[in-house]
């Protein structure tokens, strides 16, 4: 059984309020992962539409229809655009699990709702970003009046990945437009249809137009638009070798940038855990979303003599989860992205296996059409094995027995990247001296993946700069401003 297939909207970009094709522009064929066949094509978007777009946000920037609206107008559009991604939540999530391949199970109830209460949750903010008053150190009391104003930034290139196309979109989106920034979305090429449809629901929120522009193609389009002069604030969701070039890129101009990148976030189940919790928890820490999220729990350490109960109640927890195409209501566990994810993921399990992992689960492409990989598991003692080092992005867990307990800090910090990490333990107290020693951004204890879009969110290392969510966010995307006056 197969929920109804989504139409797509037609594969335009939106830019000034005006939905354009880019006649000059190469297309690129878009897949479905559950029968690797055509869905569509996107235009490649060129130089032109790049500069239309970004002109456009520049235009609306200081267009005062925008720029002098109250921020409690900010607040109802937002909260306008948050309605309608509630009123088309079906159709959006037929659109994300066709597109992505994820469980409709999971983009009607994860997805969905997250991108509905993210708009939401930023709606709040724009009447309550505010400056201060600040009396000057150096000049006599009362002589001077200083203040700090938060100016948005401008326009903000958002550019975003293929694992959470809509959710990702919005993180970004929805407190930039909160602070009265502009911004130009390049969706990921492999995801685009999300995208479309959340632009027309903003044209439909009534955002005046240049406000929010889209813009669609691949890695060269996103290029163009991050190296635009125009573009005040690049936010980048992908992987660390695109933001590494990301920020070779914008060294001339010195755009802003706040980079989200991979991750090989650990899972420690320390010997007082709670099996019942930790086991699920461990297992959906890796296997959600297909590993296809960048902080996924990939290595699980593991006490020495829990280690055969884990791995079998782990192999009971991937017995349980029906694989299919992201359309059947019944999956639990969906394809991989493209076949270019694929290979990679299959690439990644062999070097882990050459290098002396044992393949204790799965290890293997599914034999059905589709980008489909088995859920592995790799047992290996070797912190240098490439499976433990590299981010795969699949369902691939890495599974390391330790004797000692002191050891694991060091064991888990042993890492390029540092996103988040998992304790399962009943000691509260262990519990929160290691959410200081562990080099991550989010340390979740005894739960797992639960982003929110009150709490900070970033990476360590090469897992990026900066913290999406909560307040913290409109540091990037507003510029304190300090006004100093003599008044006497
Ligand atoms: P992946 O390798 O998993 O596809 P990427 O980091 O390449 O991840 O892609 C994430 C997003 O970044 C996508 O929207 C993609 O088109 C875009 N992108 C890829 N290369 C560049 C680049 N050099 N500059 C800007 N954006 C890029």
């Amino acid at each position: 059984m197969t929920t109804p297939q989504p139409t797509l909207p037609p594969a335009l970009n939106f830019i000034a309020g005006r939905w354009q094709d880019d006649p000059q522009a190469a297309r690129l064929p878009v897949h479905d992962p559950a029968t690797a066949q055509p869905l569509g094509d996107i235009p490649l978007s060129g130089a032109a539409s790049v500069e239309a777009a970004v002109q456009a946000a520049r235009t609306a920037f200081r267009d005062p229809a925008w720029r002098g609206l109250p921020p409690i107008a900010r607040e109802r559009l937002l909260h306008r655009l948050a309605d309608l991604i509630d009123a088309h939540a079906a159709e959006l999530a037929a659109i994300e699990a066709l597109d992505n391949g994820k469980p409709i199970a999971f983009a009607s109830t994860v997805d969905l709702p997250l991108a509905a209460m993210w708009v939401r949750y930023m709606a709040g903010w724009p009447s309550k970003l505010h400056g201060r008053c600040i009396a000057p150190a150096l000049q006599p009391a009362g002589s001077h009046h200083a203040y700090t104003l938060r100016q948005p930034v401008g326009v903000v290139a958002a550019i975003v990945p293929w694992n959470f196309p809509l959710v990702l979109a919005l993180w970004k989106i929805a407190p930039a437009l909160a602070a009265g920034c502009t911004v130009v979305l390049k969706p990921a090429e492999q995801t685009p249809y999300s995208a479309i449809r959340l632009a027309q629901l903003i044209e439909q929120a009534g955002f005046p137009p240049g406000v929010f522009n889209l813009l669609l193609g691949d890695g060269t389009t996103g290029q163009a638009l991050a190296t635009h002069p125009g573009v005040a604030k690049i936010s980048f969701t992908g992987s660390t070798a695109t933001g590494q070039r990301l920020v070779a890129a914008v060294a001339r101009p010195l755009t802003r940038l706040t980079l989200e990148l991979g991750g090989k976030s650990p899972t420690l189940i320390l010997p007082d855990a709670d099996l019942s919790v930790a086991i699920p928890g461990a297992a959906q820490a890796v296997f959600f979303n297909s590993g296809q999220v960048c902080f996924a729990g990939t290595r699980l350490y593991v006490p020495r003599p829990l280690l055969d109960p884990v791995l079998d109640g782990i192999a009971q927890v991937i017995d349980a989860f029906p694989i299919g195409a992201g359309s059947d209501p019944a999956t639990r566990l969906g394809p991989v992205v493209s076949a270019r994810q694929l290979d990679h993921v299959l690439g990644r399990i062999e070097a882990g296996r050459a290098a002396g992992a044992r393949c204790v689960l799965g290890g293997h492409r599914i034999d059905r059409p589709g980008y489909f990989v088995a859920p592995t598991v790799l047992l290996t003692e070797d912190r240098h094995n490439p499976a433990v080092r590299d981010e795969i992005f699949g369902p691939v867990l890495t599974v390391t027995p330790y004797d000692d307990p002191e050891a694991l800090v060091e064991l888990a910090n042993d890492s390029d990247y540092g996103l988040a990490a998992h304790v399962y333990t009943r000691d509260l107290g262990r519990a929160h001296q290691l959410a200081q020693q562990l080099e991550a951004g989010t340390v979740w204890v005894n739960t797992q993946l639960t982003p929110d879009p009150a709490i900070p969110f970033g990476g360590l290392k090469q897992s990026g700069w900066g913290r999406e969510n909560g307040e913290e966010v409109f540091a990037h995307y507003t510029e304190t401003r300090s006004v100093i006056i003599k008044t006497a």
